[in-house]
């Protein structure tokens, strides 16, 4: 199969290197890790995707997460139409506000009070600062593997060893700040154990994905997380959940609700937004007392609860509580799943689907993995060949092969036949 136009998108590219570092606003777009330019892209309805040289595609990328109703969604558009005519910014409190957040407070009993920030990253970050400030201790522990957003505690991965003090994974970030940042490896009690006798009244908390969704699918077992709630609350330190890809996506409560846990503070990010640019975190009452002008933990945001990013959250939340919709978005996914795993088994092909909710992973290996160092690199070669073929057949995944595929009420039964299909074709050429 010859590979599809993207003389258009070439061009847009080429123009966009003069401008942007890597020609690119978030370094994953650059298409980096598979072949070809970047596809840019000019519109999208439902589950579909049209890019600059008319291709079309059945979209599992869905912006990174946040568009869990698909493209264009009617309710979500007509709640930002009606609230575009009245100004985009102003700095002040409006009622928009209150209504996301009571939408949001009344159906998650997992937090208290809330506040909006921009980004998930600006979620984070202001949710490791709360932690700091309400314990009164400084060390943060994060997992390898997991992603929290690009603030300078976040970026920094494991040192050799089994507990050791993170090294800076970006350029730009203090060793002084990497040193304050315990890094372990996932779906380990020994580490974590180790951790909290090195660092006994050190440690404000440990921060772990819902679900660590952004290298791999690594899915933990319950027992695991319920030990993470055990042992921060015997060590007095706060247990953080980065729900900014599983908050509104396992269901209205995320992982928290998934699991049956409560942590401490909780981050959202991604659906709550509806597509526009929204974070949030949130706790008991107690804890965001803490939170400025009640408390002495800083925190603030010209844009924060930006009156047209709050109207597209509230159309997009309000579709996620009518009865039955999670349950038949996980259950068209699971489908979706089954369908392909008993491909790849009646095949003998080695790749494992891993699936929680309506996110899934291709993982090109016949084991089960939970740890960040389990995923071979050397199988991301058969993720670029596969993203190839899936582009040919019209099916977008984000490009690459750590980054989870996302399933959207707009994928109906007969869209994801079709790209069944494809996926067949392709893993068939891919021959893992
Ligand atoms: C995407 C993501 C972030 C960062 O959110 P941005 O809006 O990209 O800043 C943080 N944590 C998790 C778990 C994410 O998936």
């Amino acid at each position: 199969m010859n590979d599809i136009s993207r003389k258009q998108s070439a061009r847009l590219f080429e123009k966009a290197q003069k401008y942007f570092p890597g020609g690119v606003n978030s370094p994953v777009r650059a298409f980096k890790s598979v072949y070809g330019t970047p596809l840019f892209i000019e519109r999208g309805d439902g589950c579909f995707l049209w890019d600059a040289d008319g291709n079309k595609f059945i979209d599992f990328c869905c912006s990174w997460g946040p568009l869990i109703l698909g493209h264009n969604h009617p309710t979500v558009r007509g709640q930002v139409e009606d609230v575009l005519g009245k100004g985009m910014s102003f700095g002040a409190p409006t009622a928009l506000e209150n209504e996301l957040a009571e939408l949001i407070l009344k159906n998650n009993k997992k937090i208290e009070k809330l506040r909006f920030v921009s980004s998930g990253t600006e979620a984070v970050m202001s949710a490791i600062r709360l932690a700091r400030g309400y314990t009164g201790r400084d060390k943060i522990v994060k997992f390898d593997g997991c992603y929290h957003g690009h603030s300078d505690s976040m970026l920094v991965k494991a040192g050799s060893g089994l507990v050791t003090f993170g090294e800076t994974s970006s350029a730009g970030v203090p060793k002084s700040f990497a040193d304050e940042t315990i890094v372990i490896p996932l779906h380990d009690k020994v580490a974590l154990e180790e951790a909290f006798k090195q660092f006994p009244d050190e440690i404000a908390a440990v921060i772990i994905e819902g679900v660590p969704a952004n290298n791999g699918l690594l899915i933990q077992d319950k027992e695991y997380i319920q030990y993470l709630r055990e042992i921060t609350q015997s060590y007095g330190s706060l247990l953080i959940f980065d729900e900014v890809i599983t908050g509104f996506r396992l269901g209205f409560e995320g992982a928290a609700g998934y699991y049956g846990v409560s942590p401490d503070i909780i981050t959202y990010g991604k659906i709550i937004g509806g597509g526009m640019p929204v974070g949030a975190y949130g706790a008991s009452a107690a804890i965001m007392k803490n939170i400025s002008p009640d408390g002495a933990v800083y925190q603030a945001g010209t844009l924060s609860g930006n009156p047209v990013a709050m109207a597209a959250g509230i159309g997009q939340l309000s579709e996620l509580l009518r009865p039955g919709f999670y349950d038949e978005l996980n259950a068209k996914t699971q489908a979706f799943v089954s369908a392909i795993e008993q491909y790849i088994q009646d095949k003998g092909y080695r790749v494992k689907v891993s699936f929680i909710g309506s996110l899934f992973w291709f993982a090109f290996t016949d084991k089960d993995i939970k740890k960040a160092e389990e995923i071979d690199p050397a199988s991301m070669d058969f993720f670029k060949e596969f993203h190839r073929e899936l582009l040919n057949r019209g099916i977008y995944l984000g490009p690459s092969g750590y980054e989870v595929g996302f399933i959207s009420a707009a994928h109906t039964p007969e869209v994801l036949e079709n790209a069944k299909r494809a996926i067949f074709e392709s893993l068939d050429i891919v021959k893992p």
